[in-house]
């Protein structure tokens, strides 16, 4: 909610308070209305991060897209990547196992 119309809907609710109409050009918002407004925004924003969440979940790459091998190559393996999993002998963004000796082009130099 933009701050004018924050502002607008305060000056509303006092003047109702006050026993009077709205002037015209402010909005005539109840409280109730501008509580289900709120709601109704923060309800699609929630949406919108769980449906994001759940997406980049599942964008994996499969192991040939990235041509994911399980030698080293160049001196660079997964064990030194910044996507590498070790306990679960897996990836965040490559599917399936990926051992320490691995290499994919995705590959990127873990921070120390
Ligand atoms: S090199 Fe590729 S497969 Fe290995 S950890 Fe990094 S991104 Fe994953």
């Amino acid at each position: 909610m933009t701050r004018s119309l924050r502002a607008h809907t305060l000056i509303s609710n006092i003047e109702r308070d006050k026993g009077e109409e709205p002037r015209p050009g402010v909005l005539a918002l109840t409280r109730r209305t501008f509580v289900k407004a709120c709601a109704a925004v923060l309800g699609g924003v929630g949406f919108a991060q769980l449906t994001v969440g759940q997406a980049s979940a599942a964008k994996k790459s499969k192991q040939k897209q990235v041509r994911y091998q399980t030698k080293p190559k160049g001196g660079r393996a997964c064990a030194d990547c910044t996507f590498f999993l070790a306990e679960e002998k897996a990836c965040k963004i490559v599917e399936g196992e990926i051992v320490a000796e691995g290499w994919c082009v995705r590959w990127v130099k873990k921070k120390a």
